[in-house]
């Protein structure tokens, strides 16, 4: 039997109107939370809806029946997708003691736990070996990796590379940095062990190439290049320097006071970011200078092999410690989300906006009886604690600590499956139904 053409397109209009009514309007609503957002200026409790993978909306109600899938974030803290701009994950190249090798690590299994969606890397890989970088890593990992471009072409690769003042080119660096702009975010230098300024005045050259910010660890301490003179004259406002609390190029003075080249740095528009690392952080150095009133701009880990087990851990463990040197939630956010996110020059990251990437960590705040270490073995002890619930990238589900997303199973039918929708989850696995079995690979 068949219609006439014109019922034909009825029915045909009729059953797309119904499929768009039927659709919801947003994929996945936080709802309830605690939203710290510091780029819009908001620490209030909102609720959260996504679509397609980007923040749709945030208001004090949003309607539950709008939503796909509805969570419930009551007495957690909704904020941005922490940004860590000191890592180090060029891994698997398989060379022995570098950070273009096996110093590093892999970004997934250390971020999403933790509420961080983006990382930058400190260095690894310079203009020789940045392709292999991203090829190995950046385009492979779920986590969204910069990279800051070391000054040695060579990169981080051990102090026989990294003293080569001959493979600090300027030119070949910058034009790395300009080719792949959306990813090199600035130069590094680091570990230089010698007196001369070459690696920071190589760096600062690529940098005005590139128009991107240097980020200086100043390597070993040197009266010919004293820190006072890299803060005031050699580095531009916007360069970050990294590794604030070592106290290991005289970030304290001898009577105990914050370097009067870190303020004047810090007045000329110079970062100071914390780059805790295994050996980078001192209680003696960052409980002084907190309480002088000199506040990191950013805070980081300098994650690598030898300071993921140590006193450093991880991103929250390192925010931890500015909340017990007494620095507010709201603050500790903002130093973790959009201070590094403008730092890097990637202002669409590190907020809550609508039409924002919706990289959005979940966290609790739990009290109890807490220690944090220094790099040389000394505890604060301290009564609060970070926890990562839930960590979404791209609008998805990426961790969920407590199952927080997921239905109790004993609420769901005796043959259940998947539980869960491509649409807010990226842990959905295939549909397939129940008994059904793949044809076994015949031998040949
Ligand atoms: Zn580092």
């Amino acid at each position: 039997m068949r219609f006439p053409p014109f019922i034909t397109r009825l029915f045909l209009q009729l059953t797309l109107a119904a499929c768009a009514f039927s659709q919801p309007a947003y994929d996945l609503l936080l709802r309830g939370g605690h939203v710290i957002d510091a780029k819009n200026g908001i620490s209030a409790d909102r609720d959260v809806a996504i679509k397609d993978g980007i923040i749709a909306a945030v208001a004090p109600r949003i309607d539950p029946a709008t939503a796909l899938k509805v969570v419930n974030v009551a007495g957690l803290f909704v904020t941005p997708g922490l940004v860590d701009i000191h890592a180090h994950v060029y891994t698997g190249t398989g060379e022995r003691s570098s950070y273009a090798g096996d110093l590093s690590l892999a970004p997934d299994g250390y971020t999403f736990r933790v509420g961080v969606t983006t990382v930058a890397d400190a260095g690894c890989s310079g203009w020789r070996n940045f392709e292999d970088f991203k090829d190995r890593i950046i385009d492979r990992s779920k986590t969204r990796v910069f990279a800051f471009l070391n000054i040695v072409g060579n990169g981080m690769r051990g102090g026989k590379f990294e003293r080569d003042q001959t493979d600090m080119e300027v030119e070949p660096a910058a034009q790395m940095a300009l080719k792949y702009k959306n990813i090199v975010v600035g130069f590094k230098t680091a570990h230089y062990t010698g007196p001369e300024w070459t690696p920071v005045e190589h760096a600062v050259a690529a940098g005005n190439i590139a128009k991107i910010p240097v980020m200086v660890d100043f390597g070993i301490d040197h009266p010919e290049r004293p820190l006072s003179e890299l803060l005031t004259s050699k580095l531009r406002p916007g360069d970050i320097y990294t590794h604030c609390y070592s106290g290991l190029r005289h970030e304290l003075d001898e009577a105990g006071n914050v370097n009067a080249g870190m303020i004047a740095g810090r007045k000329r528009g110079v970062i100071f970011d914390v780059g805790h690392g295994s050996g980078s952080f001192a209680w003696r150095i960052a409980v002084p200078a907190m309480k002088q009133g000199f506040i990191p701009d950013s805070i980081s880990t300098d994650l690598h092999v030898s300071s993921m087990n140590s006193s450093m851990k991880d991103m929250l463990n390192v925010m931890d410690k500015f909340l017990a040197m007494g620095m507010s939630l709201d603050d500790v956010i903002r130093r973790s989300t959009w201070n590094p996110a403008r730092e890097i020059q990637h202002e669409e990251l590190g907020n809550l906006s609508v039409g924002s990437v919706a990289d959005v960590a979940v966290l609790s705040l739990a009290n109890g009886r807490f220690g944090f270490s220094d790099m040389y073995g000394a505890r604060l002890q301290a009564n609060q604690k970070l926890i990562c619930e839930l960590t979404l990238r791209n609008g998805k589900v990426v961790y969920d600590l407590n199952g927080l997303t997921r239905p109790d199973w004993t609420t769901l039918p005796k043959n259940y499956m998947q539980t869960g929708d491509p649409r807010w989850d990226s842990f959905t696995p295939q549909r397939r139904t129940p008994g059904a079995q793949t044809a076994p690979a015949r031998k040949q």
